[in-house]
């Protein structure tokens, strides 16, 4: 190759656009050194200018994932602390039907519990339903441990007194 020129120096350049008018150009040049040819630098130079365009053309991608990242985490903060409230409300929720359950039984254990009363003339009382009690009889109270005097029959449902159970 007598006529040929003498190359000393390759230069490449490469640009990239993005696709929202904005784009990157970055190029290089070397020169060239014996052992190596004018291709090896070539593909030398192609080789690095593409490496730097990747690392520019990802940088915004890894910016986006960033801030996407940082929203999700705002957004998953968020939920936690909405789950944080929902959980609260659960509990209060449940202690609120604790109450009515036991209210409820309550009532249900007065209406179908016995629910007479036999009140003894030493203050002590208890609940029977159908017994042999007379206003005025004698009864054993189990607290006094003595006989005393039944002094009232009462429907402790409707209040209504009775003279005879
Ligand atoms: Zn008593």
């Amino acid at each position: 190759m007598i006529n040929m020129a003498i190359i000393k120096e390759i230069h490449f350049s490469r640009t990239k656009s993005f696709g929202d008018y904005e784009n990157v150009r970055i190029g290089a040049v070397a020169e060239v050194v014996y052992p190596k040819t004018e291709d090896n630098v070539l593909v030398d130079l192609k080789e690095w200018v593409d490496a730097k365009i990747s690392e520019e053309v990802s940088k915004p991608v890894v910016e986006m994932k960033t801030e996407e990242l940082k929203q999700l985490e705002g957004y998953v903060a968020e939920r936690r602390e909405a789950l944080k409230a929902l959980e609260a409300e659960i509990k209060a929720k449940r202690g609120e039907l604790d109450r009515c359950i036991e209210v409820g039984m309550r009532s249900l254990f007065v209406t179908l519990g016995p629910y007479k009363e036999v009140r003894l003339s030493c203050g002590h009382s208890f609940r029977c339903e159908f017994s042999q009690h007379e206003k005025g009889q004698t009864a054993w109270c189990a607290k006094c441990g003595n006989y005393v005097e039944v002094a009232k029959i009462v429907d402790t449902v409707t209040g209504k007194e009775y003279d005879k159970l």
